[in-house]
């Protein structure tokens, strides 16, 4: 890693992500179990040292290409070949990465995936983009105020069905695996909480069945949040991709589950990486993190 330009990068990150705060799109949308959320929200000692065992973060584990094309991208910014404007790792508004395609990540989903954004909302800040860079064929991403019939002609309410945490939400991970092949398109809110009672109020969404998944803790970092297991939008989607593989293909056991869908994750986990890093090593490292406690425990071995 070059340490001088991580160092920048991290710094830019997340002066971009203080001074976009309240537009950001991920909220406390993706909270799912209360008992889960009462449990991390009290507190005390006991608490602290529960808290710390839980700092081995799921995002610490995952199984991602090597970040090297993403090291070798030089100081500052980079220009898009599509649009010319100056972006990061990937182009917001053409989807397309501006490193090296060959050497980064590109899946082929086995669900559709729509994401319903409000027009309103500023995508640079999105948490989401990657998974359009990353899945270019199985990911669409509207801006679209009203939507409009999400079932295509001859499709049934098992087949398209929406990620979101309803109390009659089904769970993927106990659902059946009729049930689980029957899904043919998952639609997902990337939203401020207020636009996403916006999205549950069309017709066309809340006619949708609704699927939920098991969550970790979060490892986003842009919030204060209300609880741990608010998860960004990327994350949901990712974690939805984890259960159904797991229930699917894994007999039910995450033990088992290979890592198949984790580089959903690569340039959000690299994010969380430049922060790590530049919080222990670089030229942050004597200040401290403030807007979650307890979230910078160093490079994981597996990310150094
Ligand atoms: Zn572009």
């Amino acid at each position: 890693m070059e340490s001088a330009v991580q160092h920048q990068e991290a710094q830019s990150e997340l002066a971009e992500e203080q001074k976009d705060e309240v537009s950001s799109p991920d909220a406390k949308r993706f909270k799912v179990s209360e008992t889960e959320e009462s449990r991390v929200a009290g507190a005390g000692e006991q608490q602290e040292t529960e808290q710390k065992d839980q700092q081995q973060l799921y995002i610490t584990k995952l199984k991602l290409t090597s970040f090297a094309p993403l090291d070798e991208m030089g100081e500052g910014r980079n220009t898009c070949p599509q649009c010319k404007q100056s972006r990061k790792f990937f182009c917001y508004d053409c989807y397309l990465p501006l490193a090296d395609q060959s050497r980064v990540p590109k899946l082929e989903l086995p669900i559709q995936v729509t994401v319903l954004r409000h027009p309103k909302e500023k995508i640079s800040k999105s948490s989401i983009v990657p998974a359009k860079v990353i899945c270019p064929d199985h990911v669409k991403i509207r801006h679209d105020l009203h939507i409009e019939p999400l079932l295509k002609e001859g499709e049934t309410f098992d087949e398209v069905v929406l990620l979101f945490p309803a109390e009659d939400a089904k769970d993927v991970q106990s659902m059946s695996h009729e049930e689980l092949l029957a899904i043919k398109h998952l639609v997902i809110i990337d939203s401020t909480w207020h636009q996403t009672k916006h999205f549950l109020r069309e017709p066309n969404v809340v006619s949708l069945k609704k699927v939920k998944i098991q969550t970790e803790k979060t490892a986003f970092w842009r919030y204060q949040r209300i609880a741990e297991t608010n998860l960004s939008t990327i994350e949901a989607m990712y974690f939805f991709f984890r259960d159904f593989e797991t229930n699917l293909n894994c007999g039910g056991d995450l033990s088992k589950y290979s890592g198949k869908w984790d580089d959903l994750l690569y340039y959000y986990a690299y994010n969380y990486w430049l922060i790590q890093k530049a919080y222990t090593e670089g030229n942050r490292r004597y200040e401290d993190f403030t807007r979650i406690k307890g979230y910078i425990t160093g490079l994981p071995d597996t990310m150094k």
